[in-house]
Formats: structure tokens, sequence, C-alpha cells
């Protein structure tokens, strides 16, 4: 696949999206229209749906797809809505769970379930591939040429790797001695390696910005440092984190704290290295500005960029086919009947999980308001949460937003669990959350006391620490 030119080190490429864009559903648009008597006749489609069905399509039924169909299944009865979720395949993976794959502590079968089945009934599913949308005639043709019209579309169709991108990651030493634990084959692939690995120079290297959950590289080095620990090998391994950043995370606090640990245990921190080469048969990382660091394992985490579904569909996304959205209501800038969320959106908000649950909450309400012509919620706030694995049965947790950097305290209130901080609790968290994300948060449940606006009670300003 041709990709957009990475080679000026453009590791912040997210775009900032206008505020407030918060469209008329074309409906409301088209009695505007026939007011002002100039016969747009946007509304053409849509009053259709007014007297039948409305037709709901959603593409990708991973976290966002699936929790957004349940939750859509649960606010529009079987008469109101036709809702359709389209996927590739029928394996639905546990993502988080591929950190663990590595060090032989889950497997990607244990990880792994059937699409359909998360999917509550009275929902269509297609297993196809989408080959793009035409959002101008509201039409999805999917890969075997069919068509499916929409009045809603939500786009949930994800990020994908893009290794081949750079230049020789996938070239000689490919799953050989340079890996990624980013897909399930790679991690297992992975697992083989490091059990035997116990001498030698072991990088971890994230190659450009955006990534999903920016922390999983950094939570790969402190899972490291404690398997090679307990193998009783560590003192015979060189462990160093290469990141395109200037420091170990993006922001500060954080980012001084994790950089922190990171000195604690030996790990080497490399900053602002644009990977512009691997040369797995020579064991070098080089740089775009021609500095080299070298390995005998690397852990490279590719390039991403948004579906190629949404490259080929005309006027829906960016260069790199993420979907310009508003950051606050989730509509897509350019598509009124379009919705955003998850990975796919292009917003200044980490690519994860718990922001796709946390976006899922806001975007159905705005689709429910949309079909009824009223003003949408502009109340996503860039909510981020994040459990970070650092090794020895601990874990540290992170909340922040668009507006607040990750502070310490507690979460979800003044009593919870430790902001900040390594704790045995929020170890014990990050494990019960697969639980959760099967049973509660796919099915689109809500989880008491945890709400898509992030609470500021329980945080304190860091220099209060
Ligand atoms: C190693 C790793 C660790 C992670 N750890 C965490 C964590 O600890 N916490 C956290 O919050 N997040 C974590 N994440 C991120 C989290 O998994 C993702 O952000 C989340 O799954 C995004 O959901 P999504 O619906 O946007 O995309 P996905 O769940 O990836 O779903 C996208 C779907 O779209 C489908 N699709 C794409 N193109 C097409 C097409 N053309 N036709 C048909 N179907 C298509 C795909 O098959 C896929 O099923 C992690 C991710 C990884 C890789």
């Amino acid at each position: 696949m041709e990709g957009p030119d990475r080679k000026k080190g453009e590791f912040d490429s997210v775009n900032y999206t206008p505020r407030g864009t918060n469209f008329l559903p074309r409906d409301e648009e088209s009695h505007q229209a026939e007011e002002r008597g100039d016969g747009r006749g946007v509304g053409v489609r849509v009053r259709k749906a007014w007297c039948d069905m409305h037709r709901i399509v959603i593409l990708g039924g991973g976290t966002g797809g699936t929790l957004a169909a349940n939750r859509l299944r649960k606010a529009f009865g079987t008469d109101e809505a036709g809702i359709t979720v389209v996927d590739r395949d029928d394996a639905h993976v546990y993502q988080p769970g591929l950190l663990f794959v590595p060090f032989g502590l889950t497997h990607p079968e244990d990880i792994t379930r059937p699409r359909g089945r998360q999917l509550r009934g009275g929902i269509d599913y297609r297993t196809t591939g989408v080959d793009r949308v035409e959002p101008d005639q509201q039409t999805v043709v999917l890969a075997d040429g069919s068509t499916l019209d929409y009045d809603v579309l939500v786009v949930a169709t994800g990020a994908v790797l893009a290794p081949e991108e750079t230049e020789g990651l996938t070239g000689p030493g490919w799953m050989e001695r340079v890996f990624t634990f980013y897909t399930p084959e790679g991690a297992a692939a992975l697992e083989q390696a490091l059990a035997t690995f116990d001498h030698g120079r072991l990088v971890v290297n994230v190659v450009d910005l955006p990534i999903k959950c920016p922390v999983a590289p950094l939570e790969f080095c402190f899972l490291a440092d404690w398997f090679l620990r307990e193998r009783g090998v560590r003192d015979r391994v060189d462990l160093t984190y290469v990141t395109p950043l200037d420091g170990a995370f993006t922001k500060p606090v954080a980012s001084d704290r994790l950089g922190g640990m990171l000195a604690e245990r030996d790990i080497e921190l490399v900053t602002e290295f644009n990977t512009g080469e691997v040369d797995g048969a020579g064991g070098r990382l080089i740089s775009f500005d021609d500095r080299e660091v070298p390995f005998d394992l690397a852990v490279v985490v590719p390039a991403h960029n948004g579906a190629p579904c949404i490259v080929r569909s005309d006027g829906l996304g960016d260069e790199f086919g993420f979907v310009p959205t508003d950051e606050h209501t989730l509509q897509s800038t350019s598509h009124p009947e379009v919705f955003v969320l998850g990975d796919a959106a292009s917003l200044p908000v980490s690519k994860a999980g718990s922001v796709t649950h946390f976006e899922g909450e806001v975007l159905v309400e705005n689709v429910h308001r949309f079909l009824r012509g009223e003003p949408l919620d502009a109340s996503y706030d860039g909510h981020v949460n994040c459990f970070i694995e650092t090794g020895f049965h601990k874990a540290m947790l992170i909340d922040f937003n668009y507006d607040m950097e990750p502070l310490p305290g507690h979460y979800p209130g003044d009593v919870g669990l430790p902001l900040l901080k390594e704790s045995h609790l929020n170890h014990l968290g990050k494990l019960l959350f697969q639980w959760v994300y099967w049973h509660s948060l796919l099915p689109g449940r809500d989880l008491p006391g945890i709400h898509s606006t992030m609470p500021t009670r329980g945080k304190r300003q860091a220099s209060a620490v």
C-alpha cells in the first residue's frame, strides 16, 4: 500500500479540528431549504427514513463499532431503526491483552472472541470488507460490490499498522530479530524469541505517532525489565526505549514520572529519534538525521494510518486516512450524517479503548439527537483513562482530558484507585478490565461511577504532591 510521506518525521500528525461545527440533520436542512425556496432537496432521503425506519450503518465491529451498535440498539426500538455492522472478519481481539502475550502471560486465543456474538439481537452483522463510502450519495460500497444506504453512518474502522512505510522494517530479520507485539501473530512470534533471549541489546522503538495506546511500548519496557530479572539475565541485557518524542511521554507531569521510572530500572531513553530505516540484517535503527541505535532484538511499533477504505472515500478522511471530527460532538466536520469514534477519528486525543468508550456515550446520544433534529451534545471533553503496567504485579493509572494533564490523586473520586502512582490495586484493575471489556463495555452497559466526562474530584495539582 502506498502511504503518505513520513520523511519529515511528522510524529505529531493529529489534526486539530474546528470546534462547534454542529451541523443540522439533512431533513432539518431541507425544511430550511424549502422555506428558502432554493430547492436543494437534501431532505428527500431522510424524509423517507422518518416515515419508515432510520438506517444506521456502522463500519467496523471492533471496540467502537460493537459498543456503539449495542448502545444504539438499546436507544432505538427495532421498529425505529435498522442497525447494520460491517467488519471484514469475525475475530474480535481484546487488544490490550497483546501486551502480555510476549511474556507468556496470555495467548492470542485467550483474548479473541467471535465478533458477531458480541452484538445484541436485532443487529444485522455483515462479515465482508468495506471498499469505500460515497458520502455524497450516503452509500457504503462493500468489497463484493453490493451497497448499503444510510441515514446515519458511524465510522469505527480503527487504525492500521503500516510497517511497509519504514524502509527495511519488513525486510531481512522481520519476525526473526525485529518484531511488533501490536498484532496477534507478531506478539506470538515475539514470545518465542524472548523466551530464549538472555544477553545483548533489546531495543523498543516507536517509529511515529499517533499510535494505538501510546503507553503500551513503555509498558512493554517495564514488563521486559521484570521478565528478564525474573529469569536472572537482566544484568546481561541492555534495554533501550527509542521514541520520536522529546521525553518518555507527551504530557509533562506524566512524562517526568515515566522517564524517572525508566531511569530507576536502568532503561536508557533515546528521544527525538525519527526512525527512517530499520536494518534488520545489521541490527541498526537509523534515524532521518543519521543517528544509529544498535540492537540484537528490536520490538518496533510501526507507523499507523487510518483504514484504506477511508482513504478511498472521497472527501471523508485526511491524507492519513483519519476522519476529521468535531472534538466535542464526534460529528464528521465534512458530512453531518457521519459520526466517528475511536482510532478512526482525527482528534487531539490518545487512540485508546477508554477514549472509544467515553466517545461512544456522547456519539450515541448525538445520533439520537441528529435523527430528531435537535442540537447536538458537545460534552466530550477528551477524557482518557489508562492503566500502565509497570512490572512486579504493579500498575499506574493516568486520567486526563483535552485541557487537564494527568495529575496525582485518586480515581474516580476522593477515594479510589491511586493516580500517577504504582500500586498492586491498579495492577488488579488492569487485569480485571478484560472481564469488564467483554461483559460490560462492549454490551454497552454503563459502568458505575465511570462517566464520559473526566472527574476533577480526587485530583491534586502536581506541586501539591
Ligand atoms: C498492543 C495494544 C495495547 C493496547 N492497550 C490498551 C489499553 O491498555 N487501554 C486502552 O484503552 N486501549 C488500549 N489499546 C488501544 C485499543 O485497543 C484501541 O484504541 C481500540 O480498540 C480502538 O477501537 P476502534 O473501534 O477504534 O478500533 P478497532 O477495535 O481496531 O476496530 C476497527 C475495526 O474496523 C475493521 N475494519 C477496518 N477496515 C475495514 C474494512 N475496510 N472493511 C471491514 N472492516 C474494516 C477492523 O477489522 C476492526 O475490527 C491497545 C492497543 C494495542 C494494539
